[in-house]
């Protein structure tokens, strides 16, 4: 009988366990199913689908040159993965472990009417892999982070099978085209093919070109201007590489990896997180934190709406903005300003701002937007304080942004390295750049004041 491969985030062909055990039991009908009901409010945003379009794409050519195809199907996967079970008359399926909660509950219904093999692969090492010395999950990055070294390397990850055994007959498959995955808003995602190839070849070639880089990420990693990060975030989402095949290739880079490797460890201790809270990217982790005196959005929506369209008057929030919206994808740096802005300076609840992330980042991502977001906000179980605030003007002096203004604001364009910060300060404004919609002082002692009474 032939047996069902459940495709997630782990578009790829190799070190795919789950591929893998299905093609040494039988013949492999390999099924996406475009679920947007088990995760309802979570469902795909506009930027995810229009990766999820390209990457759909490129997992069918790949498969078809292993005499394999992928069968797309659309709707709740539990009843989808039934009926193709009972069409082709399988009855075991394999996949890779996920760990949103949809994706728990997902697996959960499957179970109930077939033999559901889950297989690790998502993370360098599974949750609750490691765990305190008290028997508990680690709440905290840093001692998470050490334990996870311990056991690196993760196992080598194995290649692609050269050829997939094919069923005799395969079930019917929707057209993706029909799907309507990319986005139909005029002028929006248009660019996003200049910089990104989505797909397993692209993902490699992504992890290839970076390794030349990995030496100069220490200090790169924080100019916004340069490309100092490895821009893998896309595909590590949808599982175009796997975080073991990452690891091994920046391991022999022949350059010092462990400042990356460290960062590729936050993904996953922000999945250990939501599998402790499940509703992390929904409710704050800090429960004081809901008596938190958040602007009411009606009130606020204006600001709102001009940190969306990159408008605030702070050069360094506005290009970060803009390069979210141009190309699905913002430097983490200028993610950290961004969000500290509309938390504090502009008093929003960190909710808003993480739905607006989802929607437009390709590389939107439950567990490190939710756990990243509160940690910038201080509800986060591991966080930032509050009360630390961020100067925008002042960070985006000392990590360099002017070029990386200059790109994304081109009103600025002409301005000199000292003025592009901040320009109101340098009488440097000119007539299409707006004025800063809060000053830095006021900003930060509203935030200060809310977050005292608070605590009161
Ligand atoms: P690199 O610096 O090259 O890091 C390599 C990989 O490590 C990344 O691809 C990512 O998978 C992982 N990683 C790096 N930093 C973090 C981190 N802080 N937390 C978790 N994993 C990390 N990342 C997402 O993947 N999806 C999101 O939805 C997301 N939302 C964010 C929201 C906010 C407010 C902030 C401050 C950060 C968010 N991040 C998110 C984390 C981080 O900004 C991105 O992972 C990173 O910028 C991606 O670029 P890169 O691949 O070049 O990263």
């Amino acid at each position: 009988d032939p047996v069902l491969l459940w495709f997630r985030q782990d578009l790829r062909l190799s070190d795919q366990a789950a591929l893998a055990t299905a093609a040494a039991e039988g013949p492999v009908i390999p099924v996406y199913v475009l679920d947007d009901e088990t995760p309802r409010r979570w469902a795909m945003g506009g930027a995810s689908r229009w990766w999820l379009h390209h990457s759909l794409a490129a997992l069918d050519s790949s498969l078809r040159a292993r005499g394999s195809r992928l069968i797309l199907r659309r709707g709740k996967s539990a009843d989808v993965l039934a009926a193709v079970a009972k069409e082709s008359g399988a009855s075991r399926v394999h996949a890779l472990h996920h760990y949103e909660p949809w994706w728990r509950n997902a697996e959960k219904a499957v179970a109930k009417t077939l033999d559901l093999c889950l297989h690790d692969g998502t993370l360098l090492l599974p949750p609750g892999a490691v765990r305190t010395g008290s028997g508990s999950a680690y709440r905290i990055y840093t001692p998470f982070s050490r334990a996870v070294m311990e056991h690196m390397p993760p196992v080598e990850p194995h290649p692609a099978p050269r050829a997939i055994p094919a069923p005799s007959r395969w079930p019917e498959s929707d057209s993706l085209a029909d799907w309507a995955l990319l986005p139909d808003l005029p002028n929006w995602a248009e660019a996003f093919a200049k910089d990104w190839t989505p797909g397993e070849e692209g993902a490699q070639a992504n992890v290839a070109a970076f390794l030349d880089e990995v030496g100069d990420y220490p200090t790169a990693r924080n100019l916004p201007s340069i490309e100092g990060t490895s821009r893998l975030s896309p595909h590590l989402h949808f599982g175009e590489v796997s975080p073991a095949y990452v690891w091994h290739r920046a391991c022999a880079s022949g350059h010092d990896a462990t400042i990356f490797l460290k960062e590729l460890i936050w993904r996953d201790y922000a999945h250990t997180q939501i599998c402790n809270f499940p509703t992390y990217g929904s409710a704050n982790a800090r429960a004081d934190f809901d008596n938190m005196g958040w602007r009411d959005l009606r009130e606020a929506k204006g600001d709102f709406d001009a940190w969306k369209k990159g408008r605030t008057g702070y050069p360094i929030v506005d290009a970060g903005m803009r390069q979210l919206w141009t190309t699905g994808w913002m430097h983490n740096r200028v993610r950290m300003i961004a969000a500290s802005f509309l938390i504090k300076h502009l008093l929003i609840d960190w909710r808003h701002g993480a739905q607006w992330f989802w929607d437009t980042l390709v590389d939107a991502d439950y567990a490190n937007n939710s756990v990243n977001w509160q940690w910038v906000a201080g509800s986060g179980v591991d966080a930032n304080l509050f009360t630390r605030i961020l100067a925008p003007l002042t960070q985006s002096e000392k990590f360099d942004a002017a070029d990386y203004i200059r790109q994304w604001v081109p009103e600025l364009a002409g301005l000199s390295d000292d003025a592009i910060h901040d320009p109101d300060a340098h009488d440097a404004r000119p007539d299409a750049y707006p004025a800063k919609i809060i000053g830095h002082r006021e900003g930060r002692e509203r935030a200060l004041a809310a977050y005292h009474a608070m605590k009161r």
